[in-house]
């Protein structure tokens, strides 16, 4: 569904991503691991065309992310080309993003109404679903300085799939939350995998990465290192590296 192919971008002199090339199947949870500051949140602000890269090329089911290909020539997307492009990607990142001014259910209809043109009743009928799913269903009228960063996060999640987003991309959702709301929020993302969404987990949580994951990419300084299954990952890895790191995250 995702093919990324080597793939290279440089910020000045510093390689970010140096020939990555990755395979995210349909309906596959993707975890990336590994150190600070090296690459996870560019790669996936590439997957989601928020940040453009040298070479190589990204394609998601038969777009080719961040280009117009016109026989053999690839032209630019434009903003708002990336932009529509990326109503199809839902992205939760580590710090949430709500609409302060407005309530959770207002939050969550936003994009339908605004952007897909969905009308107010329908997107309010899959905004009650979303919440429910999130276990916010009593939450609608709350704003979101009334609820806990983990109920935060679990709105967010819920405005993400609003869109109804092909492939939903997380960058370390639970990493600015109280130890104590963590489990809420891998909660909502261990249903979702289960649903059988397309999920991109960028995560320092090695327990959610080994038991939810279906593969696990290992990044270090810009570069896949190891790449396989969770179990193979985490019980056989392979690269010395990994076995390092794995140790420093257990
Ligand atoms: P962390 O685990 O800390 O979130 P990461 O693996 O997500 O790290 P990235 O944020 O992708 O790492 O950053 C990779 C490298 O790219 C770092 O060296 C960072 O300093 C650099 N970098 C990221 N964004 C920019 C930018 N806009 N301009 C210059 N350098 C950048
Ligand atoms: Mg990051």
């Amino acid at each position: 569904m995702i093919r990324v192919r080597n793939v290279s971008k440089s910020f000045g002199t510093n390689r970010v991503l140096d020939d990555v090339s990755l395979d995210i199947r349909k309906g596959e949870v993707r975890c990336i691991i590994g150190p600070s500051g090296s690459g996870k949140s560019t790669l996936l602000r590439c997957l989601n065309a928020l940040t453009d890269f040298d070479s190589g090329a990204i394609v998601l089911d038969d777009t080719r992310i961040g280009y117009t290909e016109r026989g053999s020539v690839l032209k630019p997307w434009t903003g708002r080309e990336a932009a529509n492009f990326r109503r199809r990607v839902g992205l939760v990142s580590q710090h949430v993003n709500l609409f302060s001014h407005r309530t959770v259910l207002e939050n969550v209809i936003e994009g339908p109404v605004q952007v897909l043109g969905t009308s107010r009743a329908v997107a309010v009928r899959a905004a009650s679903d979303l919440l429910a799913r999130v276990g916010l269903a009593d939450k609608h009228d709350s704003y979101p300085s009334q609820l806990s960063g983990g109920q935060q996060q679990r709105a967010a999640i819920a405005r993400a799939l609003a869109m109804d987003p092909k492939v939903m991309l997380f960058d370390e959702a639970t990493s600015a939350l109280d130890p104590e709301l963590v489990a809420e929020v891998l909660g909502v993302m261990q249903a979702l995998a289960s649903d059988g969404m397309t999920m991109v987990v960028v995560t320092h949580e090695m327990r959610f990465a080994e038991e939810v994951g279906d593969t696990v990419a290992v990044m270090e300084a810009g570069r896949i290192i190891e790449d396989g299954t969770a179990s193979d990952v985490f019980s056989r890895p392979r690269h010395q590296r990994t076995v390092d790191f794995l140790k420093d995250h257990s």
